[in-house]
């Protein structure tokens, strides 16, 4: 038996999870919602996408993207307010971003009306799933990847399309202490660092778990040329506060265009912060370090948010950040939570109501 809504077909689950599900206790991505978005392409073209049960999918062994690793993703949210309206922020951001990385990867683009209406449809169709506590959101991996069979190496001629859902509680990584990596790099000029591609975070483990062995708890990346500038911090763009100036480096093929990290940028100045873009360099850090005008570091990426950094390592020296009581970081992302949630006016007209 299947409906349609919004010209999606709906295949129903026969019954749902939901109540086995404690609300008050969610971890982050670990529970699934009660069903998915599919959509397949084949003969040249994407075919209509459908709303079917959450289930295990069928791959032959010779599928492209356990050869090739054809394959990227997007992270999003969505927010219930006190009227248990449904609220995403910025959708049509990951829609173009989530193409972007595609043609990099030479997978084909997908129509923007059955990413838009297909995300509503599965979102409406499992809106019991949004979570209601404050911190808590529904998690959303849209993703695509190759499905087409053959050990050719080349771009696979059938693709999937799938947009899975995890209600999940509040992010907290606590105050993370970070390396600054010198040897080892996310990604290079005329790469795919600016894509959302799985390789890029397959590649950035290794480091990772050298970084955990010494104490740290994560990476940050430095240019692959000099490992003379600060990219970003693990898979999040990172934001310095030297004085009362926020600084982040410019997007490039090696740093990714955050959807977090451009919201931050556009609030800040609205907020008559001083916001600088521009190249910097590890020796700038480690100089405010030691004279006392760094005031903060964080990450920003949708799954936190913000998240502030206590301390990082360089060259064998730690050096620590001031514990201040009114942060950027803190007031920024109350700013941005707030907007998110349907809890402050979104002058940017960054919500989306489902
Ligand atoms: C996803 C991602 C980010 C953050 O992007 P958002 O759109 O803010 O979630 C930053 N850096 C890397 C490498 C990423 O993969």
């Amino acid at each position: 038996m299947s409906t349609i809504i919004n010209n999606i077909e709906i295949i129903k689950a026969k019954a749902t999870k939901i109540n086995d599900v404690d609300f008050n206790n969610l971890k982050f991505g670990h529970v699934f919602s009660d069903h998915m978005l599919e959509c397949n392409f084949k003969d040249g073209k994407w075919a209509a996408p459908k709303v079917v049960p959450y289930q295990a999918i069928t791959l032959d062994p010779s599928s492209k993207i356990f050869h090739y690793g054809q394959s990227v993703f997007e992270g999003m949210k969505a927010y219930k307010d006190a009227n248990e309206d449904v609220w995403l922020f910025r959708p049509l951001d990951n829609f173009n971003r989530l193409n972007i990385s595609s043609k990099r990867l030479a997978i084909p683009e997908l129509p923007e009306n059955y990413f838009m209406d297909g995300l509503k449809t599965l979102l409406e169709v499992d809106k019991e799933w949004v979570p209601k506590n404050e911190g808590s959101s529904l998690y959303i991996r849209p993703f695509v990847f190759a499905s087409g069979n053959g050990f050719h190496a080349s771009p696979a001629d059938e693709y999937k399309f799938i947009i899975c859902t995890a209600p999940s509680g509040a992010y907290f990584s606590g105050e993370v202490r970070v390396l600054i990596e010198e040897t080892y790099s996310r990604s290079a000029n005329g790469g795919v660092g600016y894509a959302k591609a799985g390789g890029n975070y397959a590649g950035q483990f290794y480091p990772t778990q050298l970084a955990i062995e010494k104490g740290y708890q994560q990476v940050i990346w430095t240019d692959d040329n000099t490992h003379e500038y600060i990219e970003e911090a693990g898979a999040m763009n990172i934001f310095v506060r030297i004085n009362d100036t926020l600084i982040t480096g410019p997007t490039s093929d090696r740093i990714l265009d955050g959807i977090t990290r451009k919201s931050i940028i556009e609030l800040a100045q609205a907020e008559g912060i001083a916001v600088e873009i521009r190249k910097l360099s590890v020796l700038e850090v480690v100089e405010a370090a030691k004279n006392g005008t760094l005031k903060e570091m964080f990450g920003a990426g949708t799954a936190a948010v913000i998240s502030p950094i206590s301390g990082f390592g360089y060259k064998d020296t730690d050096y620590d950040l001031p514990k201040l009581d009114d942060t950027y970081a803190n007031y920024l992302k109350k700013r941005i939570t707030d907007i998110q949630t349907n809890k402050a006016e979104d002058p940017f007209g960054w919500r989306y109501k489902i």
